[in-house]
């Protein structure tokens, strides 16, 4: 497979950002750690190469020291202070790569000051700026690429000026030089490049994880919702069965409605399957009106749906009144029956009301309203009945069930 280049890769975009940019950013912290390592680690070798400078050419031994000591040492201090700054991390590699480059120049000028011959041998070590700058540090490509020809360039501009030194040398040194600088640059550039691509491999990998979330709750969405009503169908219930136990213990109340649409096949039969579901539909939005935001509205079968209300406002009194008003609006909405005697589609209507103990199934409740709303339906249709477990009040409750449906119509 083609894969672009590291350059190119670099400017493509991200969202808002460049991938550079973004690479910077999220990489920070790992590389300014080994940034920060390496730099020590090259400090130290860099200062306890004075030692080296006074063992093989003594007559550098001050210069040596001065140079490293006044401008090497205050710099290499100055730029762990700069790897504190929030700043992008590009510009702390810059920065180090820098300070590389200058100590070359530094080096370079120690050993110009030497009369001594084995300073011919000695500046071959100078080749490991070069390592330093490409492969050790291992910075971005571009910041190894310029800074290794520099020193590079100051490398082999020097060398024309030590002490003793001939074409031969000069080719000599060559002979290591260049392929060391090409070999390198190679190398940091495969780096580079390896480890962009991987990086990027794994925000694709990131990215496609979040779609992938957002679609499963999407999905997870839709597959609890009625596409019909847009209610919350069946299987969006059970959620909030497995959440009933959790309410025992805050002495809760429950109260469980069922409303069927009554004559409905008849209603299919005599209007047609489209006209049925405009129906439904209208039934489904005046429930949904009448109920509270807390309250679950489900469109529990066919032309079946399930009110579930939980805590104080669930009391049977509570549930009664709206079962009825849910009925009234119904019977208000006027909506055409002609099979039936009322000769408008109405609903009937099952409630059940009770304390939710620990062993609480909802299943349970929602037999007893089933067997309520057969209760309706037997005793003719566009009624509300009732089942509860709170003594005391089934006498007072009959009484608004009788009278309500008095007034059915
Ligand atoms: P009852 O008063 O006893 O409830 O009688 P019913 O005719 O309403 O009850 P029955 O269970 O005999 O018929 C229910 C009908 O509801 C049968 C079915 O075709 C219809 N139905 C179920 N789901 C849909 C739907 O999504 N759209 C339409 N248009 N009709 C549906
Ligand atoms: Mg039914
Ligand atoms: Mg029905």
């Amino acid at each position: 497979m083609y894969r672009l280049p590291y350059y190119h890769q670099l400017s493509q975009r991200i969202g808002a950002t460049t991938v550079r940019e973004k690479y910077d950013l999220d990489r920070h912290d790992e590389r300014l750690r080994s940034l920060r390592l390496l730099t020590l680690l090259l400090a130290i070798f860099y200062f306890s190469y004075t030692l080296v400078d006074i063992y093989l050419l003594p007559d550098v031994t001050v210069r040596s020291l001065l140079l490293r000591g006044v401008i090497m040492l205050p710099l290499t201090g100055l730029l762990f202070a700069y790897y504190k700054r929030p700043v992008s991390i590009r510009h702390k590699e810059l920065a180090g790569v820098t300070v590389v480059s200058l100590s070359a120049v530094v080096w370079c000028a120690i050993l110009l000051g030497s009369e001594d011959e084995r300073v011919l041998s000695y500046f071959y070590a100078g080749l490991v700026f070069l390592m330093v700058l490409t492969i050790v540090l291992t910075p971005p490509f571009e910041h190894s690429l310029y800074s290794s020809l520099f020193v590079f360039t100051c490398l082999y501009t020097t060398i024309w000026f030590l002490h003793g030194a001939t074409s031969i040398y000069v080719i000599n040194h060559l002979t290591l030089g260049v392929p060391v600088l090409v070999l390198t640059l190679i190398a940091n550039y495969r780096f580079s490049a390896e480890s962009l691509r991987l990086y990027l491999e794994n925000v694709s990998v990131e990215q496609l994880r979040v779609e992938l979330a957002a679609r499963n709750a999407e999905l997870e969405k839709i597959s609890h919702i009625d596409p019909l009503t847009g209610l919350t169908n069946r299987r969006g219930l059970t959620r909030f069965a497995d959440d009933l136990q959790q309410l025992s213990g805050a002495q809760c109340c429950i109260a469980v409605i069922i409303i069927d649409v009554d004559h409905f096949k008849a209603f299919n039969d005599f209007y047609g399957h489209a006209e049925g579901d405009n129906c439904l539909r209208a039934v489904a939005n005046a429930i949904r009106a009448a109920c509270n935001q807390e309250d679950v509205v489900c469109r529990f079968g066919g032309e079946e749906f399930l009110i579930l209300r939980s805590d104080h406002s669930a009391q049977a009194f509570n549930a009664l009144t709206l079962a009825e008003k849910i009925r009234m609006e119904v019977v208000g909405l006027g909506i055409p029956h002609q099979p039936t005697q009322e000769g408008r589609v109405t609903i009937s209507v099952g409630v059940f009301t009770g304390p939710i103990n620990p062993d609480a199934e909802l299943n349970t409740f929602i037999k007893e309203a089933d067997a309520a709303l057969y209760e309706a339906k037997r005793e003719g249709r566009n009624r509300v009945r009732f089942n509860t477990h709170y003594t005391g009040y089934a006498s007072h409750l009959s009484m608004l069930c009788a009278s309500n449906s008095d007034k059915a119509l």
